[in-house]
C-alpha cells in the first residue's frame, strides 16, 4: 500500500513527458500551409509526395445571399455582388478582417485551386467537414456532392450534418469549388471548419484514421460508462459508480455527434435536430455528473451548496435544451458555455485543494484534468490556426476519466481489501469468542459438579447430623422414659451421669460443628504471626507433659534431623489455631493409646535457599491404629473408626480431625495419616516456614507467606 503513491508519481511523470514530447515532435513536423487569397489557392508549390493534404484555408469568394452555381457566376460574372470570406469562421465571425454576417442566412462560396501540370489527371479528394447546415458541392462546374437540402428559408431547406469525402479528377490546372450554403436552423452558419484536399488514399487514409480513433475512444468511454453502472447496479449504496458511468456514456454518445459524426454516418435516419439535441444534453448532463463524480470523491473540499447549484443550473439547461427547438437552444450556447466553464473551474480549485491535502488519487486526477485543460486551450488554438494538433479533447477526456477509473477501482480495491480485513477479524473474534464460551461452559460445567458435589455433602452432613444427634437423644428419651415408668429409679445417679454425659457429648458436636461451618464459610478470622517455631512447640509439648504422664504415657519430645535449637525458624500462624490441632491431635493420640504406651512430638524442617520453606509436625503413638480400609476417611466429617473402639477409647463425635484439617489448609499447609492396626498411628501436618532476619519483621495480615 505504501508503494502506491510512488507508482502514480511515475505514472504522472510518464504521461507529462510522453505529452511534452508529443507536442514537441508534433510541432516540428508543422509545415507552412499554402493559405487561399482572394478566392485563389495556389497549390502548385505542394509536392503531394511529400505532403499528404492541405486545408483549403483563407479568403475564399462569397456571395452573401445568394445561390449561385458555376454557370449563373459565369454568367453574371460582373453583375454578382461578391466578397471575400475567411474559410474556415461562421458568417458572423470574421468581422476584424472581412464583413460579419448574420448567422441566419445563404450563401454561395468559391474556391480556385492552382494545380501544378503534372497533377492534372491525378486522383484527388476533397474532404468535407461540419458544415452548418447543408450544402450543395460543385467541381469545376460538375454537381458532386449534396448534404441535406440547402433553401432560402427555414420552411425551405433540411438541415444534415455529416462528414464527406469526395474523390475526383481534374482535367485542368485550375480546379474550380463551388459551394452553396444555407442556415435559419442554429447559431452558426457556413463553412464554419477546415476543408482538406489531397491525394485520394491520403485523404482516405485521414478519415479512416479519424474513424478509428473516435470509434475507439467512444467504445472505450462507452465501455467505461457500461461498467461501471453494472458495478453500481450490483451495489447501489456506492453512487460514484453511477456518476461516472453517466459522465462516460454521456461524453462517447456526444463523441458519436461531433468530429467524425459517427452517430449520422451508420444511421443516416436520426434527425439532424435530435442529434444536435443529443449533443447539447449530454455536454449539460456530463457536467452535473461531474459535479457529483467529484463531489462524491472529495465531499470535503466540494461544497455542498455548489454542487446543488451546478445541479440545479444543469437541470435548467437540460429542460431548456429539451424543450425548445435547436435554432432556439443553440443560440443560448453562451449560458451552456459559462456554466460549463464555471463547473470546469470549480472542479479544477477542488482538484487542487484535494492535492493540498493529499487526498487519495487526487495527484492522478489532478493530472487528468490537466491535460484537459491543456487540451482544451490547444482545440481553441488549432480552430485559430495557431497549433498543429486536432481533435485532442476526445483522447484528454478519455485519459481524463481514465485516472478516475484507476482511483475509483482503486478505492474499490481498498474497501475490499478492508471488507476482508474486517471478515477475518470478524473469524479470528468468533473463534476465540467460541473458545471463551467452551471455557465459559466447562467453568460452569465444573462449577455445576461442584455444586452437585456439595449438595450430595449437604445432604450427607444433614443426615449425619441427624443420626450423630438423633443417637444420644435416643437413649437420653429412653432412660427419661424409663425413670417415669419406674422402670428405674428417678434418681439413681447411675443413670444420670449417663444422661449427663450425652448431654456433653451433644454440646460437644453442636460447638464442633458451629466451629467447622465457621471455618469453612472463612467467618472465622485467624491473626497470622510470626511464631518461632521450636519454642512454640516446645511449651505446646511442656503444657501437656503433666497431663500424659498420669495417664501413665511416656510423651517424648524430639528435633528433626534438620533442626538446630537455636534456629531462628519461624512459622506465620494463628497460635490459638494451631495449638487447638495439636490439642486434639495429642487427645486423640492419649485416647487410643493404652497405659504404658509412648506417644512422641517431633518436629522437622525444610529449607530452600532463599530461607523459605516448610516445618513438620509430627504426634507419633504406639496405640491401637487404624485399620487401611479406614485410613482415608479419618479426616471426614463424623468419621469414627468402630463404635466397639470407641466404646473402649471414649471418642468423639468424629469432627476434631475435620476442624484440623481445615484449619491446617487455611494456613496453607497439609495434613496427613500413617498408620498401622494394633502398633500406632502417626498424625504430620507442614505449614510455612521462614528464616528471619529479626524476629521483629512485619507481616501481613491474613497472609502466610
Ligand atoms: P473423634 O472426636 O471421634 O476422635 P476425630 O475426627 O478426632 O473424631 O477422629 C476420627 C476417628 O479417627 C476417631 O473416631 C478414631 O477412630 C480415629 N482416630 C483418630 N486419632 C486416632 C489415633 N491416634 N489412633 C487411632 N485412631 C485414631
Amino acid at each position: 500500500m505504501r508503494q502506491q503513491p510512488m507508482i502514480r508519481q511515475t505514472i504522472v511523470f510518464a504521461f507529462l513527458i510522453a505529452s511534452m514530447l508529443t507536442f514537441v515532435a508534433g510541432a516540428m513536423a508543422y509545415v507552412e500551409q499554402p493559405v487561399a487569397r482572394q478566392g485563389v489557392i495556389d497549390l502548385r508549390a505542394v509536392n503531394w509526395d511529400e505532403q499528404q493534404s492541405v486545408s483549403l484555408n483563407g479568403e475564399w469568394t462569397f456571395y452573401w445571399n445568394q445561390l449561385q452555381t458555376p454557370a449563373t457566376i459565369r454568367e453574371r460574372a460582373r453583375s454578382a455582388q461578391s466578397s471575400y470570406k475567411q474559410v474556415p469562421s461562421t458568417w458572423k465571425d470574421g468581422a476584424t478582417i472581412h464583413q460579419s454576417y448574420p448567422n441566419h442566412g445563404y450563401a454561395t462560396y468559391r474556391l480556385l485551386l492552382q494545380l501544378r501540370e503534372e497533377d492534372v489527371h491525378k486522383r484527388f479528394a476533397i474532404y468535407m467537414p461540419s458544415v452548418a447546415t447543408a450544402y450543395q458541392l460543385w467541381i469545376n462546374g460538375e454537381l458532386v456532392e449534396k448534404n441535406g437540402v440547402v433553401g432560402t428559408s427555414r420552411e425551405q431547406m433540411v438541415p444534415k450534418n455529416y462528414t464527406k469525402l469526395i474523390p475526383f479528377q481534374s482535367d485542368r490546372s485550375q480546379v474550380e469549388l463551388v459551394v452553396q450554403v444555407s442556415n435559419f436552423v442554429q447559431r452558426k452558419g457556413g463553412l464554419w471548419e477546415s476543408i482538406t484536399l489531397g491525394p485520394v488514399e491520403e485523404i482516405m487514409l485521414e478519415r479512416d484514421t479519424k474513424v478509428l480513433y473516435e470509434s475507439l475512444i467512444a467504445g472505450c468511454l462507452f465501455l467505461m460508462g457500461i461498467y461501471h453502472f453494472v458495478l453500481y447496479l450490483a451495489r447501489k449504496r456506492e453512487k460514484s459508480g453511477l456518476y461516472f458511468s453517466g459522465m462516460s456514456i454521456g461524453i462517447s454518445i456526444r463523441l458519436l455527434f461531433l468530429g467524425e459524426t459517427l452517430a449520422v454516418r451508420y444511421f443516416p435516419q436520426i434527425p439532424w435536430e435530435i442529434g444536435v439535441k443529443l449533443e447539447y444534453l449530454c455536454a449539460s448532463a456530463c457536467m452535473m455528473f461531474l459535479a457529483l463524480f467529484v463531489h462524491s470523491q472529495y465531499p470535503l473540499e466540494f461544497n455542498r451548496t455548489i454542487r446543488n447549484w451546478l445541479i440545479k443550473v444543469g437541470s435548467v439547461l437540460v429542460l431548456f435544451i429539451t424543450i425548445t427547438p435547436a435554432w432556439i437552444f443553440t443560440e443560448a450556447i453562451l449560458i451552456k458555455e459559462i456554466y460549463l466553464v464555471l463547473c470546469y473551474c470549480y472542479v479544477l480549485y477542488v482538484y487542487v485543494h484535494a492535492v493540498i491535502r493529499k487526498r487519495h488519487g487526487s495527484l492522478l486526477n489532478g493530472f487528468g484534468l490537466m491535460l484537459l485543460f491543456i487540451a482544451s486551450i490547444n482545440e481553441i488554438l488549432f480552430y485559430a490556426n495557431l497549433s498543429p494538433f486536432e481533435n485532442g479533447v476526445a483522447f484528454s477526456v478519455l485519459v481524463f476519466l481514465f485516472t478516475q477509473m484507476i482511483n475509483l477501482s482503486m478505492a474499490f480495491a481498498r474497501s475490499f481489501d478492508h471488507v476482508e480485513r474486517l471478515s477475518e477479524e470478524l473469524r479470528k473474534t468468533n473463534e476465540s469468542l467460541e473458545q471463551k464460551v467452551q471455557q465459559r461452559t466447562q467453568a460452569l460445567e465444573g462449577k455445576n459438579k461442584e455444586l452437585q458435589m456439595m449438595q450430595e455433602s449437604r445432604r450427607r452432613l444433614l443426615s449425619n447430623i441427624a443420626h450423630e444427634l438423633g443417637t444420644p437423644l435416643t437413649s437420653i428419651q429412653g432412660f427419661i422414659k424409663a425413670m417415669i415408668d419406674g422402670v428405674v429409679k428417678p434418681n439413681d445417679p447411675k443413670y444420670l451421669s449417663v444422661i449427663y454425659e450425652k448431654t456433653i457429648y451433644l454440646h460437644q458436636i453442636i460447638k464442633d460443628l458451629f466451629e467447622l461451618s465457621k471455618i469453612e464459610s472463612r467467618q472465622i478470622r485467624f491473626h497470622f504471626q510470626p511464631i518461632p517455631l521450636i519454642t512454640y512447640f516446645h511449651s505446646l509439648y511442656e503444657k501437656h507433659l503433666l497431663d500424659m504422664e498420669k495417664k501413665d504415657l511416656h510423651f517424648v519430645w524430639e528435633l528433626g534431623s534438620g533442626m538446630q535449637p537455636d534456629d531462628r525458624l519461624c512459622i506465620i500462624a494463628d497460635p490459638l489455631r494451631v495449638e487447638q490441632v495439636v490439642v486434639n491431635l495429642l487427645t486423640n493420640a492419649q485416647r487410643y493409646t493404652p497405659a504404658g504406651g509412648t506417644i512422641s512430638l517431633r518436629i522437622d524442617s525444610e529449607l530452600g535457599p532463599d530461607g523459605t520453606g516448610r516445618a513438620f509436625v509430627e504426634i507419633r503413638d504406639t496405640g491401637l491404629g487404624i485399620d487401611s480400609e479406614n485410613l482415608p476417611f479419618v479426616f471426614e466429617r463424623f468419621f469414627k473408626v468402630s463404635d466397639a473402639r470407641k466404646a473402649r477409647a471414649g471418642g468423639g463425635g468424629g469432627l476434631g480431625l475435620t476442624i484440623s484439617k481445615e484449619i491446617i489448609q487455611y494456613h496453607q499447609g497439609d495434613i496427613w495419616v500413617e498408620s498401622t492396626l494394633g502398633a500406632g498411628s502417626t498424625f504430620s501436618f507442614s505449614l510455612p516456614v521462614k528464616r528471619m532476619q529479626t524476629t521483629t519483621e512485619p507481616i501481613e495480615e491474613g497472609r502466610v507467606s
